[in-house]
């Protein structure tokens, strides 16, 4: 099932882990079916699926319309793609992760040394999008998806592409 929406409909029972990704997530926010969670102010899932909380689908806003210097260097979208772009690690070919072949052990997966799991090459660091918060200096694709959601919306919340997508409405 790749339908979130679909999925968050048709689960019997979700339990809500934030309020972000890494070191700002590991608390539960909310438990219960996705109703429940629509009226429980400290969901955000259930803010997303009423349109309380703005939504930031961050593959549609990382490439095409960003990058001016890329342009600039004569890069196209395509070179901004973790997957087959030229920006992409060589190391780890842009998984991020690198398996360790450890002698009578099982292989273990750490994040790619060469890229620190960004999946970009250092390149692309210096590749930066002026955004409304820093318009000097500018950010890189790599430095954007680390952010979560919430944070990503205030740099690239200009862009008209990055506008809410995530379908929203009563749950
Ligand atoms: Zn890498």
């Amino acid at each position: 099932m790749h339908d979130p929406p679909q999925l968050l409909r048709e689960a019997d029972w979700l339990i809500e882990i934030g309020p972000g990704s890494g070191t700002e997530g590991g608390t539960v926010l909310a438990t219960g079916d996705v109703t429940t969670l629509g009226k429980d102010p400290h969901s955000l899932i259930g803010g997303f699926r009423t349109g309380r909380e703005p939504v930031l689908v961050r593959q549609r806003a990382d490439r095409d319309t960003m990058f001016d210097q890329g342009r600039i260097r004569g890069l196209t979208a395509a070179d901004f793609s973790c997957n087959t772009g030229s920006l992409r690690c060589p190391r780890c070919e842009g998984t991020g992760q690198v398996s360790l072949d450890v002698r009578f052990l099982p292989h273990v997966d750490i994040a790619c040394p060469a890229c620190d799991g960004t999946r970009y090459a250092p390149e692309a660091a210096g590749i930066l999008r002026p955004t409304p918060t820093n318009p000097d200096d500018g950010m890189s694709l790599p430095d954007l998806l680390a952010l979560t959601a919430r944070q990503a919306i205030e740099q690239v919340g200009d862009i008209r592409r990055a506008e809410p997508s995530f379908p929203t409405g009563p749950a």
